[in-house]
């Protein structure tokens, strides 16, 4: 029997993981599953899967994780503390799916064991992707991409001599508002921005689709997990979401992935890998869709995709630097403090604040520093929230 944990098993990418793991439930002997404030989720899940440990990230909530698993068996625990210390449990595949910079620790615990570690959080990667390759590297452990994009690269480029990569084109679908008139992206509101015309994925995730935000993130990702360089990498706006990416290769040939947009394929493939194994997921019929469709990027509608080339200009840091200004500007789009478009003017001016700041890009990578620039940026990217919510009242008085 395979030991595996799934970090946010109960988020979008968590519970799509345990829908497959249901499928075959003999092979699989479940360690660790955490969750935040759906306690019910967890519970049910902990108790139907037999897990040793539940966890929930909000030591609040202790009481009533116990509560719910009274009689079951399953421990009960709670607080980033005691998440880090599930991942210190051996297992055989640990699947990362909690979002944001929060998934990095328990991600670093597993890999020090060596494990295989399912990577969906990729903002872990763009905080400390070359820390994370490094610990993976001197532990002999394995990370295997959870997003459709690189799972798709990585697909493609399964038997192929990596010298021969010539470029690597990642989709984006454009989100929701890719047709909307630019100037009424300044009015979207939240429900408008938390809705996805393709796929089922959670809050946070399918606003940052809508702001490209997302697909700035993958830009970064594409280049910790290959190896390519900037100028090799190139977003291509393809709305009905079939395509994944592709690679191109030094030949002039262009290798596709195609598929239904259903993530249980990419966590599929990184849970049996290397081999292939039947996955539930729709058989496309090319037929009956007819065609697919595709358009550049426009950087005027997505500033989110320049940020990332600067970002990857600047190196060092600046990953670090930006996901955390993105993830503060996103909480306060959430909270209604800033408009949609405001997120990347705020994480722009974020990091021209530090780019001032020489560390940005030559302060060594290391865990410390990174959590230091993690906790720098959100603070300043409060301060140009601040400012600017001041303006407006200015403005408006
Ligand atoms: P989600 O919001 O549905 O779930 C997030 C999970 O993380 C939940 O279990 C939540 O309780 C937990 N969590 C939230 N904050 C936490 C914290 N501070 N500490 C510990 N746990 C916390 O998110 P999702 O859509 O499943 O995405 C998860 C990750 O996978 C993200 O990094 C996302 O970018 C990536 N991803 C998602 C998809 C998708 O289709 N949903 C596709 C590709 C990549
Ligand atoms: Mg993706």
């Amino acid at each position: 029997m395979r030991r595996v944990s799934i970090f946010g098993a109960t988020g979008s990418i968590g519970q799509n993981t345990i829908d497959l793991i249901c499928r075959d439930p003999d092979a699989y002997d479940v360690v660790a599953l955490t969750g935040g404030r759906n306690i019910a989720q967890l519970a049910r899940d902990a108790r139907h899967l037999r897990a040793d440990v539940a966890v929930t990230c909000h030591e609040e909530l202790l009481p009533d994780l116990r509560d719910a698993l009274a009689g079951s068996g399953v421990e009960a625990a709670a607080g980033d503390a005691a998440i880090v210390e599930a991942a210190d449990r051996p297992a055989d595949w640990i699947m990362s799916a909690i979002v944001g910079a929060a998934g990095l620790a328990p991600g670093m615990a597993a890999l020090r064991h060596g494990t295989t570690l399912a990577l969906a959080n990729k903002e872990s990667l763009v905080t400390a992707g070359s820390i994370l390759m490094e610990t993976a590297r001197a532990h002999g452990a394995t990370v295997l991409p959870v997003d459709s994009e690189h799972s798709a690269v990585f697909q493609a480029l399964v038997g192929e001599d990596l010298s021969a990569v010539e470029r690597v084109i990642i989709t984006a679908s454009g989100g929701a508002f890719r047709d909307w008139p630019l100037e009424d992206l300044a009015r979207a509101t939240l429900a408008e921005a938390s809705s996805h015309p393709n796929w089922a994925m959670g809050q946070r995730i399918t606003i940052d689709s809508a702001s490209m935000f997302n697909k700035s993130l993958e830009l970064i990702e594409t280049r910790e997990y290959f190896d390519v360089s900037p100028d090799q990498i190139e977003v291509l706006v393809h709305p009905e979401s079939m395509i994944h990416a592709l690679v191109g290769f030094t030949d002039g040939a262009l290798m596709a992935h195609v598929g239904p947009p259903d993530m249980r394929h990419a966590i599929g493939y990184a849970l049996h890998w290397p081999e292939r194994r039947r996955l539930p997921v729709e058989r496309l019929d090319l037929a009956a869709i007819r065609q697919l469709t595709f358009r550049p990027p426009d950087d005027r509608r997505w500033p989110a995709l320049r940020l990332a080339r600067e970002v990857m200009r600047l190196r060092g840091l600046a990953g670090a630097a930006f996901n955390a200004a993105k993830e503060r500007a996103l909480d306060a789009f959430i909270a209604g403090e800033i408009g949609f478009q405001d997120m990347a003017d705020v994480v722009e001016e974020t990091l021209d604040t530090l780019t001032r700041d020489p560390g940005l890009s030559s302060a060594p990578i290391d865990l410390d520093n990174v959590q230091s620039m993690d906790h720098l940026a959100r603070m300043r990217a409060g301060d140009v929230i601040k400012r600017r919510k001041s303006r407006e009242q200015v403005v408006w008085s």
